[in-house]
């Protein structure tokens, strides 16, 4: 499981620079087999067709990235590649709420003061005495970190609230805004543009909902429209779904299992014929996990980090 392939972002644990992914990459490609993940569900019930420690690629989100960097590496050296598109950020309807935060607080932590010494900056009262805690308890990035973590309990209407909160008060104190922002995610046309047939499309919702903390009618059509969208901005059939931040439960797989074939989640460990295929476990890869103390990849390290998280299943 990859996010981004990136030299630059604000959350380390899902990024690998770009030198690092193609390294990575070759090193694989030479090892073991790369299968796609359309051929792992096909051969799911004929365990046997399914080559001897073999990889599934796979990318989360629909980040620029993939289609700039990391699909010409895949492309060239012919590893299939599964992408689960959040169609909200490639309609350019939302974006990654957990950016949009880290920016914010960025730019707000200038203004710590005046934060504190106002009551109500954020309407929902525990979210605020949260926020107020951990800027008087935490340092920096750790008060961004412990803050989206805090969040993801809450449903993303009350997110989106509190980000939207954060803003007004960002403009009332007219704290700078970085507007410069180049765009994060890979548009439709970008998608259209990849015609190799190596690479297909999943699903990641519509709005990157975590699905366990919202209503059921809102579960429904997260994972049905996101479908829809694809297929009609593609014309690809989408049959791969992945749940964002990992999430799931019981009532939700089986909404899922209605319309897709399988579904991803962000636990480590390897996938067997006895794995459930709508609770797909993956490994996550990020700089530190493939790479040695001077910052080379390394394939002992990669090795190594994929054997521990192999242990977490
Ligand atoms: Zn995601």
């Amino acid at each position: 499981m990859f996010h981004r392939v990136t030299d630059t972002f604000f959350d380390v644990s899902l990024l690998v620079k770009r030198k690092t992914f193609e390294e990575c990459m070759q090193y694989i490609a030479r090892r073991c087999p790369v299968i796609s993940l359309d051929f792992l569900v096909q051969n799911f019930d004929r365990w046997e067709s399914v080559p001897h420690n073999s990889y599934v690629v796979t990318f989360d989100d629909g980040w620029i990235d993939f289609y700039d960097t990391a699909y010409p590496v895949l492309s060239r050296l012919k590893i299939p590649a599964t992408v689960y598109l959040t169609t909200g950020f490639a309609s350019l309807k939302c974006s990654y709420w957990q950016e949009r935060l880290d920016n914010l607080l960025a730019q707000i932590f200038a203004e710590k003061r005046t934060l504190l010494t106002k009551d109500n900056i954020i309407s929902i009262p525990e979210i605020n005495l949260k926020l107020k805690y951990l800027i008087l308890n935490s340092g920096g990035a750790e008060v961004t970190f412990k803050f989206i973590d805090y969040l993801k309990e809450f449903t993303h209407d009350k997110i989106l609230k509190t980000i939207t909160d954060l803003e007004v008060f960002q403009e009332r104190h007219s704290i700078k805004v970085d507007n410069n922002k180049e765009r994060s995610f890979v548009s439709w046309d970008e998608l259209n543009h990849i015609k190799d047939p190596n690479i297909s499309f999943g699903s990641h919702t519509v709005n990157h909902m975590i699905l366990t903390n919202e209503q059921t009618d809102v579960v429904k059509e997260e994972i049905s429209k996101s479908k829809e969208i694809i297929e009609k901005e593609t014309e690809r059939s989408v049959i791969h779904f992945c749940y964002p931040n990992g999430n799931n439960n019981d009532g939700i797989k089986e909404i899922v299992a209605k319309s897709y074939k399988s579904a991803c989640t962000t636990k480590g460990g390897f996938v067997s014929k006895d794995s459930d295929i709508y609770s797909l476990n993956r490994i996550g890869i990020n700089e530190e996990m493939v790479t040695d103390w001077r910052g080379n990849f390394s394939k002992y390290v990669f090795i190594y980090s994929i054997f521990i998280e192999s242990l977490k299943a």
